[in-house]
């Protein structure tokens, strides 16, 4: 039997390779912290972390396994930026100087991310290099827009663009019109991301518990602590933070009525002859399109293709994936049509409306933070910095983001459906153009 079904994880490339066996025990007793988190992918972890470091008794609820959710079995692309324009949706609210600190901000994601990994040590793939590239003219003047706005404000992070045949210096495809790369962005093996964040923690004294669903909240103290139960047991805390996002569910109702379920999926070929990468992605960067539904690939340490993307035409989940991303693989990189698939999963995002991440107080003392719209690896670590600082003390930036309205969604499961439907292919049709 595998190493990852033997664990619990979905059947994945990343539970495959994961470096750590890390296991964690239910709770099964009443116990008492500072602060309960719910939630062990990448925006529970790093709430935990950061509060855990600054002195802060944590324990976190996980209901699977850390990892289990989106940030086990992402694309592991790390790009920048906390949302999507969120320096307007920011200036819309706050003015023009709140908006400029939210594009700062947006690049601190990475920075925190990399900090993380630097300071424990965490083994997990990180390599730097992004390519987006342009399959429309429309896409194309996009890009240069964007290398112009980096080229003027962020020069640093800035690499080439190309255009027409030169692309494939960049991407070995004639598929595109123009791509460009930047330094500051690249990619990682996400579960082991995870479990090395998951490791820290232990290693700070920080108490964690595994398939430890919390099912039910309770307030008391006048508002001023929590109660968290479990099938096992139960965690008093002053502060509850509930990362839970796309699989939270009914957990907190309020939390889901800003929240769209969406999918995303991903293949990973068996491992390339290492002169088919260098023609295909000649410096090993992670690769996305410019289109709002995208696809996003990038080769694994062992040389495989990872390619993501929509799993089902209608942005629903899907149990056979493969045909429709090898399809979209195959139109961009036709020598691939050899090479068979090893793996294939999916997993659940949460969507924003505005396509921005979502992060508040439901009360005084019950923090939140979900909706990464599929940009969460980086964005993560920004939410977790946040709100450990707002609960340590204070965050001028927890309350620029926590202020933004967020729309609300009809929680019911068509509305859902048709929502998908509607934003994968209204979109595409417009993109294409
Ligand atoms: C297939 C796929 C590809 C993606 N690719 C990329 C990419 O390349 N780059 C990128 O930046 N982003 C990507 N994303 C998005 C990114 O993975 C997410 O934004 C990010 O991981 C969100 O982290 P999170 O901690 O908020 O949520 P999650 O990682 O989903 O974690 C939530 C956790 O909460 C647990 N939980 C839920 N309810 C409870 C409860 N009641 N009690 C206890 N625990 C509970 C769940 O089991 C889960 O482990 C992708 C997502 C998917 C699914």
């Amino acid at each position: 039997m595998s190493k990852d079904v033997q664990h619990g994880y979905p059947h994945s490339y990343y539970a495959a390779t994961r470096n750590l066996d890390l296991s964690f025990p239910a709770l099964t007793s009443d116990i008492s912290a500072d602060v309960c988190v719910v939630g062990g992918g990448f925006s529970g972890l790093a709430t935990t972390l950061f509060l855990r470091e600054s002195g802060l008794d944590v324990v976190l609820l996980e209901s699977r396994l850390i990892g289990w959710g989106a940030s086990g079995r992402n694309g592991g692309q790390v790009v920048a930026g906390y949302g999507e324009d969120t320096e307007e949706v920011v200036a819309r609210v706050h003015g023009s100087s709140a908006g400029h600190r939210a594009y700062a901000l947006g690049f601190t994601t990475i920075d925190l991310l990399k900090a993380v990994v630097d300071r424990y040590k965490i083994d997990c793939d990180l390599t730097w290099g992004y390519i987006r590239t342009a399959l429309t003219a429309r896409q194309a003047d996009s890009l240069q827009s964007i290398a112009k706005d980096l080229g003027q404000r962020k020069p640093e992070v800035l690499g080439d663009l190309f255009e027409g045949n030169n692309v494939e210096r960049l991407v070995g495809s004639s598929a595109y019109r123009a791509a460009l790369y930047t330094k500051n962005e690249g990619h990682l093996h996400p579960l082991n991301l995870a479990l090395g964040e998951a490791n820290a923690i232990q290693g700070l004294g920080g108490q964690i518990f595994e398939q430890s669903a919390a099912t039910d909240i309770q307030h008391s103290n006048n508002g001023q602590a929590v109660t968290v139960n479990t099938a096992g047991g139960q965690v008093r805390a002053d502060t509850l933070v509930l990362c839970g996002n796309a699989y939270l569910e009914k957990l907190e109702p309020r939390l889901q009525q800003t929240l769209i379920p969406g999918y995303s999926a991903i293949i990973a070929t068996e491992p390339l002859a290492a002169d088919v990468r260098a023609r295909l992605i000649p410096h090993n960067a992670a690769v996305s399109d410019m289109r709002s539904v995208l696809d996003y690939y990038r080769f694994s340490a062992d040389g495989r293709m990872l390619w993501g993307g929509l799993g089902h035409w209608s942005g629903a989940d899907s149990a056979n994936p493969e045909p429709l991303l090898r399809k979209r693989m195959t139109k961009i990189f036709p020598e691939l049509a050899q090479v068979p698939t090893e793996y294939q999963w999916s997993g659940r995002i949460g969507i924003s409306a505005n396509l921005n991440p979502q992060i508040g107080c439901l009360a005084p003392n019950v923090y939140y933070a979900q909706a990464y719209s599929g940009h969460g690896v980086a964005s993560t670590h920004l939410s977790g910095r946040m709100i450990a600082d707002a609960i340590t003390g204070q965050s001028d930036d927890f309350e620029m983001f926590a202020s933004i309205n967020h729309q609300r969604v009809p929680n019911i499961d068509l509305v859902h459906k048709l929502a998908r439907a509607w934003g994968m292919n209204s979109r595409r049709v417009i993109e294409w153009f």
